[in-house]
């Protein structure tokens, strides 16, 4: 299964905690549709394969007008072969999506949408400098559904400074009431570089608390495991049938092209991502030329991408692959070093094969992933 990711790197201001790459400024933002479109031109023939899912993320795809959208749709159609029930997503800031743009949206063919929500309330919203109120973010969600969107996932943040359990557990209620059939639910973390280092740096506000983010993960946990939504990765939670299948196909190691500035690429063998920055992007692809760098990937490199992708997920790691893809080295390091975590009872061995994180402990997986990868 291949996939095809996007990147519009535009968006209406910056959040206090984002490190990706976008631009507020949308002076470029034709000249960057068409550039979009150059590349998409340009890579047709890397993959011979049918596109089974297409993912527009961002930035704030939503930012684009349908026209823009049709064009790049139009491209899509006309190089690739994307298959009839293809899973096609878009991410959205609630205060983009109103109902003709949703009618819109879904008369192209996209059938998931991705609702930036991060909290239904105005405090965090503001604290997190979004550009969306709440009462814009439940209007959103209403006005898909009205419009007859049925796969639509929101994004809840945790570890807010201020963020108590009661309006923690009020924002999982209210995403419970609005009938909701995936969540992602992330951590807030300070990256270096972003306005939310800046404000701890020099003290404005203090620094994340770890123990409030853990106590929200465990009610998290217990809430949506309580009302029957698959905890099926660290972070995303689906009613059976909606797992995202693009997300879902990154972390099975399957390849995917990803087109715009700062978008990865990703084909067994090597990972590749392109320039991140706009007017780069723009001219270099003028010229016919794809701006990227690219790694080939050692058997450490995959070997150690594979532990990290796949116990972050429900399905775990497969000891047989780990054989099969890898060797007895490989596969000796990592029976030998999982012994201690499944005497702690942190990892359990499921059919004597594939190694999972217990629930309880999946806040300290990643921890447990670089304890398990290939140092060379
Ligand atoms: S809308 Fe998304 S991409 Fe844009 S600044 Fe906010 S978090 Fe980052």
């Amino acid at each position: 299964m291949s996939g095809l990711y996007l990147h519009i790197p535009f968006c209406k201001q910056k959040c206090n905690y984002c490190d990706f790459h976008f631009s507020v400024s949308l002076r470029n933002k034709e000249a960057l549709v068409n550039a979009i479109e150059k590349e998409l031109v340009l890579r047709k023939n890397e993959f011979n394969e049918q596109i089974h899912t297409i993912y527009l993320g961002g930035g704030t795809p939503s930012i684009l007008t349908i026209d823009e959208l049709k064009g790049i749709f139009k491209c899509i159609h006309s190089n690739y072969s994307v298959a009839k029930n293809a899973e096609i997503s878009l991410e959205a800031n609630p205060d983009d999506l109103s109902k003709s743009y949703i009618k819109g949206l879904k008369k192209l063919g996209i059938n998931r949408l991705s609702i930036g929500v991060q909290s239904f309330f105005d405090s965090d919203l503001h604290f997190m400098n979004r550009a969306h109120t709440s009462y814009e973010a439940i209007k959103a969600i209403k006005d898909a559904q009205d419009v007859g969107v049925e796969n639509i996932t929101i994004d809840l943040i945790y570890g807010i400074p201020g963020l108590s359990q009661a309006k923690w557990q009020k924002n999982l209620d209210t995403f419970l009431a609005l009938d909701i059939p995936h969540l992602s639910s992330y951590a807030l973390t300070v990256e270096p570089k972003t306005v939310l280092a800046h404000q701890i740096k020099s003290k404005k506000i203090e620094a994340l608390d770890d123990e409030l983010a853990k106590a929200h993960f465990d009610v998290l946990l217990s809430f949506m495991k309580g009302n029957e939504y698959l905890h099926y990765e660290l972070s995303n939670f689906a009613k059976e049938g909606f797992l995202s299948k693009h997300n879902t196909s990154y972390w099975q190691g399957k390849s995917y092209l990803g087109i715009g500035p700062s978008a990865h690429s990703y084909n067994q063998k090597s990972r590749s991502w392109n320039v991140a920055n706009n007017v780069a992007y723009i001219n270099t692809l003028k010229e016919g030329i794809r701006p990227n760098k690219v790694e080939y990937l050692t058997m450490s490199m995959r070997y150690n991408e594979y532990i990290m992708t796949g116990l972050r997920t429900m399905w775990g790691i497969s000891l047989d692959t780990i054989k099969k893809n890898f060797g007895q080295k490989y596969s000796s390091y990592l029976v030998k070093n999982i012994q201690k975590y499944l005497q702690k009872g942190a990892l359990e061995l499921v059919n004597k094969n594939r190694v999972v994180v217990k629930t309880e402990k999946f806040f300290l997986v990643d921890g447990i992933i670089s304890d398990l990868f290939w140092v060379e």
